[in-house]
């Protein structure tokens, strides 16, 4: 065992056991095998895969989750790594290679220009639950442009409310969860398409305190709109999210693998960036080089950052079970069980 593992189960003694349930959710997980690329293809130099050797498979997701999380049952919602070179139907076929519906559900990675038979076969041959759009495959017009209406289709929207599946949105524009068109298209997508659930990523990417706040009260009016936590370790914004959106909406997810790196996010003067142990290229990442501080995973900040907010919110047990687990699994059977009827 290294050193930095044998911290991080220190951490573990001391601030989790008897804290964390037994069964943990993880509601945003990225798996992929080598397929996901097409051949030849060169991850960028300070790619955050490289750490992982270019893959993170379902077993690469279970030894690291063992490590951090050793006495928790985990189930995972995947999907695959949403590059702009990815194959998609090679990332779904091997989401659907790993999914069971027990404890693996799988989404397939949508791009607005993949035609609706296409997609409609990958979700039912795969049995995958929804799809992951992304904002990269928006091609046509400045990334900070794009909206969501142009991230996938109403004939995408439409399956997806007639099978009731589950959509992960990280919503775009650079001012996230603040945008007043993303405000918009984000209360208009759960009307319009009542019977699809729509995850909004990272709390809506709101990372900072002033890009939340105000910011929750239309979507935490719709029944179908829920939140993920993933990246998210401030516990101010988490504190915010539990006081201002339903809890049993809340699902934590890691964002694995990226959670599994060493670092934390910090809002600093109405922006955040990831201070990172590890020379990778995510997003606004600083390097510390010269080894300032000893870092754990992004995985135990954002689980310390749930704990610290659940008590400032005064969540009960069972809503802390909810977020860390049984809202995510609810949501799901119910999914399965309407593709069932
Ligand atoms: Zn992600």
């Amino acid at each position: 065992m290294s050193e930095d593992e044998r911290k991080d189960l220190e951490i573990y003694d001391r601030e989790f056991r008897g804290w964390l349930p037994e069964r943990l959710f993880d509601a945003h997980v990225h798996l992929f095998d080598e397929t996901n690329f097409p051949l030849g293809f060169e991850l960028p130099k300070k790619s955050c895969v490289r750490k992982f050797g270019g893959t993170f498979t379902l077993e690469q997701w279970r030894a690291g989750a063992a490590e951090l999380l050793p006495e928790q049952d985990c189930s995972l919602l995947c999907f695959g790594t949403p590059d702009k070179a990815a194959d998609l139907a090679a990332a779904d076929k091997y989401i659907g290679s790993v999914v069971d519906n027990e404890r693996v559900f799988g989404m397939a990675l949508l791009s607005p220009k993949e035609n609706i038979d296409e997609v409609r076969r990958r979700v039912e041959e795969y049995k995958l639950i929804g799809y992951k759009p992304y904002l990269n495959f928006v091609d046509w017009k400045p990334v900070n442009e794009a909206e969501i209406f142009d991230m996938l289709t109403d004939e995408h929207m439409s399956y997806a409310d007639e099978r009731g599946l589950v959509v992960t949105l990280h919503i775009p524009r650079s001012a996230r969860l603040a945008d007043p068109v993303n405000q918009r298209q984000m209360v208009e997508i759960c009307d319009r398409y009542p019977n699809a659930k729509i995850i909004f990523a990272h709390i809506g990417r709101a990372y900072f305190m002033n890009n939340v706040i105000g910011n929750l009260a239309e979507i935490a009016k719709r029944p179908n709109a829920y939140l993920d936590t993933a990246m998210i370790n401030h516990e101010g914004i988490l504190e915010y999210a539990f006081n201002n959106f339903p809890r049993e909406r809340i699902l934590f997810g890691s964002d694995a693998p990226i959670a599994f790196l060493r670092g934390k996010s910090v809002e600093i003067n109405n922006q955040y960036v990831y201070l990172m142990a590890e020379d990778y290229q995510i997003g606004t990442a600083i390097y510390d080089s010269g080894n300032a501080v000893v870092f754990t995973t992004f995985f135990y900040e954002q689980l310390r950052g749930v704990k610290a907010a659940a008590e400032k919110a005064v969540l009960s047990d069972r809503e802390i079970r909810g977020i860390l687990h049984d809202n995510a699994a609810e949501l799901l059977d119910g999914v399965l069980s309407g593709s069932r009827a």
